[in-house]
């Protein structure tokens, strides 16, 4: 016989793998109850892995739970926020011992190394989603909204843009070497989010998103909120061997500018903490890469050596652009 849900919450969602002593109460009751150290604010995010929507059916389920908590932890680092609890909602088709030891395992992989504590979720029957919301502490006042920017702050990222978006271009076969590289695949199905750096630069930059819909969406964010425009130089953004022969190739920006799921982080920044910044990024283990710099005229105008390019045709991805 399947395990009950009860059976599956004790069995793979009890486990101590991570204990905090600010968790007064964990998975097990109506309520987790969670002590918010006193002068901190919280920063609460949700984000959903919908099957078909986020990733193809038949992921490994072990890349599924490393990637639902690891685009929730880069909301944080966005943030500027400490990563400390996180809940899990899912509906799973059938009661899978084995789908979710695998799925468990990617989930305390990633929750081990920030030490954030599964403390409550919810488990149902249902078509494959996965939703996980997760908790941070950010000092008051240091947090980093999108609508900081100013006119004269310079625009960075910590690193290579449109790697996810090539490698699932290479998992569709609609492009490259078949097998995929598998540094590439692990950028796609197991990406890093830049948590120390988004954190490191809380009190430095001026706002900060994370790049989840593509560098041009998610800046476009940043300067609407901001009431600013920015100006790009192409030639400066940090791309990969494969995505620099795919831009060359092709002349087709696409991938860097407007592919989603590399879980970078985009900054902007005072030019006179340019240094500040530099040096604090990297003792959090990232190095900066400036690509512009915020100006008023409202949008983002893209260069390179052929002059300005149109970006009218490149928009991130939007779930209900079509319906
Ligand atoms: P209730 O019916 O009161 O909502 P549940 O039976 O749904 O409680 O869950 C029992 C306990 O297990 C709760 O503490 C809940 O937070 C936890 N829980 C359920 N599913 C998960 C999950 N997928 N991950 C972590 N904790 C879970
Ligand atoms: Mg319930």
């Amino acid at each position: 016989m399947a395990p009950s849900e009860f059976d599956l919450i004790s069995r793979f969602f009890s486990k101590p793998e991570v204990e905090r002593t600010d968790v007064i109460l964990g998975v097990g009751d109506d309520c987790a109850l969670l002590r918010v150290p006193p002068g901190m604010e919280l920063a609460v995010s949700i984000d959903t892995l919908a099957e078909a929507i986020h990733f193809p059916s038949g992921t490994d389920p072990e890349s599924l739970g490393h990637k639902a908590l690891a685009v929730n932890l880069s909301d944080l680092a966005a943030m500027g926020a400490k990563p400390v609890w996180a809940t899990l909602a899912l509906t799973l088709p059938r009661s899978d011992p084995s789908w979710l030891e695998a799925f468990s395992r990617g989930f305390y992989n990633l929750a081990r190394r920030y030490q954030v504590q599964l403390v409550g979720g919810d488990t149902t029957r249902g078509p494959l989603n996965i939703t996980v919301q997760v908790h941070g502490l950010v000092a008051p006042g240091r947090a980093l909204r999108r609508d900081g920017a100013r006119p004269g702050d310079l625009v960075a990222v910590t690193g290579p843009l449109g790697d996810a978006g090539l490698a699932l271009l290479a998992l569709q076969g609609k492009f490259g070497p078949a097998p995929l590289d598998q540094a590439m695949r692990r950028r796609l199905e197991r990406p890093l989010p830049r948590v120390e750096s988004g954190q490191a630069l809380a009190g430095i930059a001026r706002s900060a998103i994370d790049i989840s819909d593509g560098l041009l969406a998610d800046l476009g964010h940043i300067v609407e909120a901001s009431g600013v425009g920015a100006r790009l130089e192409l030639e400066r953004l940090p791309l990969s061997p494969g995505v620099a022969a795919y831009v060359k190739d092709r002349g087709d920006w696409s991938l860097p500018l407007a592919a989603g799921d590399d879980y970078e982080l985009c900054f902007s920044i005072p030019s006179e903490l340019r240094t500040e910044a530099e040096a604090s990024a990297l003792q959090a283990g990232c190095q900066l890469h400036w690509i512009g710099l915020i100006d008023k005229e409202p949008g983002i105008r893209c260069f390179s050596a052929e002059g300005q390019l149109s970006t009218a045709l490149l928009r991130g991805y939007e779930h209900f652009r079509h319906s």
